[in-house]
């Protein structure tokens, strides 16, 4: 049997249509496949290699805390000096009431743990959470992703869930004393890149201000540079009380958070003490790259480049087939009539070296996410393929 055949009877399957690359070999903005075919990423790895594949600072960093130490103990009871220094530069870049930071495997978990918290600090019970948003696939965050076709093959779920329409003014009434936490995306994205208007995200701000309610916002992939700014919340002048982070975190390597200020996050110390445990959160070789990746994206400027690279896309695609494209930096939907012709131009993509993909919740609606240090080059080469592809 080849890999691909051993791949697709031995690894958990979760898709009957993968897309099964085999890919060799990933470096900037460009994979390999096993027969030497080069591919374009337009998706890294879904807004995880903001700063390409395989940056030599991450490697570089990677390798050094090979020769220190791997797993030594379970999270919070060693002082292991990448969680230390990868929070302390985190913190450096966040509002003074983001101060503490919980690391996770994932974003899954990252949500998990804020959830717990929110419900830990306000002692009640009710989440709200907004139709069309993702948070992860573990049952806490499938209770709350917003779409019933996901959440229903695996009731019961949490109680008291409440989803609400986004970006909408009567939802805000929903929301009272009785409610724990609000949870929502920054700017939604597998609803197809949806951001909210400013004067909505900041009437939600105030609402759980004045309803001593957690405003929990996942900035999992709209953190780290992908919007034209460090933070999605920057956009809105707002400041959650928890922000939630994951992919891009660990440049590559498996790692998410939860950020809040010391005050809430001493309340997993105390009835119950280790109120959040994980064995490999903030894993000290994750903690090392992501701190690298950070480091780096914010020193070569990558930041800077997001709006020229975003009206470079906007500007090369263009079709009559294309309806419309919503972005919101360098992450884009640009929308077809319909799924079936959208997976039309993504498997020509494929098939001219351009590695794309759909949204979960708008299948119509063709992914652009790819590393920001993508060449101007590469951007015109994809382009000119997907544009292509649409005849
Ligand atoms: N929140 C958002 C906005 C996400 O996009 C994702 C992953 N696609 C998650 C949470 C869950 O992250 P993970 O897959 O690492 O559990």
């Amino acid at each position: 049997m080849n890999q691909r055949e051993l791949f697709l009877r031995h690894v958990g399957q979760t898709s009957p249509a993968p897309l099964a690359l085999e890919i060799v070999k990933a470096d900037c903005a460009t994979l390999y496949d096993a027969d030497g075919k080069e591919y374009i990423d337009l998706i890294g790895g879904i807004s995880v290699a903001n700063i390409g594949h395989r940056h030599p600072k991450v490697i570089a960093a990677i390798q050094q805390q090979l020769d220190a130490y791997l797993h030594i103990m379970v999270y919070g009871e060693f002082v292991e000096a990448p969680q230390v220094q990868y929070a302390k530069l985190l913190i450096e870049h966040l509002p003074s009431s983001l101060n503490a930071v919980y690391f996770t495997n994932s974003g899954a978990e990252a949500v998990e743990g804020a959830m717990k918290l929110a419900k830990r600090v306000t002692n009640r019970t009710q989440i709200v959470a907004f139709n069309h948003s993702y948070h992860g696939s573990t049952q806490g965050a499938l209770s709350i992703i917003g779409d019933e076709y996901w959440r229903n093959a695996f009731r019961p779920l949490l109680p008291d869930v409440l989803h609400l329409a986004y970006n909408n003014f009567d939802s805000l009434n929903e929301i009272s004393v009785q409610t724990a936490c609000v949870i929502a995306e920054t700017v939604q994205a597998e609803a197809g890149i949806k951001a909210p208007d400013t004067a909505w995200i900041q009437a939600l701000r105030k609402k759980c201000t004045d309803t001593g309610t957690l405003l929990i916002l996942d900035e999992i992939q709209s953190g780290f540079g992908r919007t034209g700014k460090l933070w999605g919340f920057e956009h809105f002048d707002i400041v959650p009380d928890v922000l939630l982070l994951g992919k891009a975190l660990g440049a590559g390597m498996p790692l998410g958070a939860f950020v809040a200020d010391k005050k809430l996050m001493d309340a997993f110390t105390d009835n119950p003490v280790l109120g959040h445990i994980t064995t490999f959160g903030g894993h000290p070789v994750s903690c090392a790259a992501g701190m690298a990746g950070m480091k780096a994206l914010l020193e070569e400027g990558w930041i800077g480049m997001v709006k020229k690279n975003e009206e470079l896309f906007a500007s090369l695609l263009v079709h009559p087939k294309i309806k419309a494209i919503r972005s919101f930096g360098l992450w884009m939907a640009v929308e077809f009539d319909s799924f079936e012709t959208n997976k039309k131009v993504i498997d020509a993509c494929i098939a001219n070296g351009v590695v794309t993909d759909w949204f979960l919740f708008a299948s119509n609606c063709l992914r652009i996410s790819p590393p920001l240090i993508i060449s101007e080059q590469q951007t015109e080469k994809a382009c000119a393929v997907i544009v292509k592809a649409c005849d």
